[in-house]
């Protein structure tokens, strides 16, 4: 079995598990993380598998750093957060757990307290309406 057989994200990107699409393109895919650190906190991953930024081939990093700015801007239009942290972890050592290309964005209001990772799942409903208030953001 190679990595990308097993790997959550490519599961994801083949339709083999549900996620809560947000945008793609040829190259990227953006979806709501299901254990978000804030409201509104979203992955965006390239659709190859690359474990890292390390291994990641140059398009990719080019597409997914341009999706990144896109989803950024819908996330400040649809949500208004006071800051948005923008992450990506590589390697366990850096708390880095799926190892498939991946940018957090992460929604900051002032007085809150933003970690990276969240620690319990949203409830489906919540992240259906969050992606589609963020899409909305998107196309309008
Ligand atoms: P990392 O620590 O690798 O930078 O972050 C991985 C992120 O992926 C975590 O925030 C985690 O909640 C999220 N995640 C893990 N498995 C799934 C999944 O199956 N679906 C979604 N939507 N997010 C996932
Ligand atoms: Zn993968």
């Amino acid at each position: 079995m190679s990595d990308a057989d097993s790997c959550v994200f490519c599961q994801i990107v083949r339709g083999a598990l549900p996620a809560t699409k947000v945008y793609e393109d040829e190259r990227t895919l953006a979806f709501m993380d299901i254990q978000p650190a804030s409201h509104g906190h979203t992955l965006v991953i390239s659709k190859a598998h690359a474990a890292n930024l390390l291994e990641l081939a140059e398009p990719d990093l080019l597409a997914a750093a341009a999706t990144t700015q896109r989803i950024a801007r819908a996330i400040t239009k649809a949500l208004a957060p006071d800051g948005l942290r923008i992450a990506q972890l590589n390697g366990a050592a850096a708390g880095q757990t799926v190892f498939h290309y991946h940018v957090h964005l992460i929604p900051a209001w002032e007085g809150q307290r933003v970690a990276i990772h969240g620690r319990e799942r949203a409830k489906p409903q919540e992240l259906a309406a969050l992606a589609a208030q963020i899409q909305a953001a998107l196309t309008s």
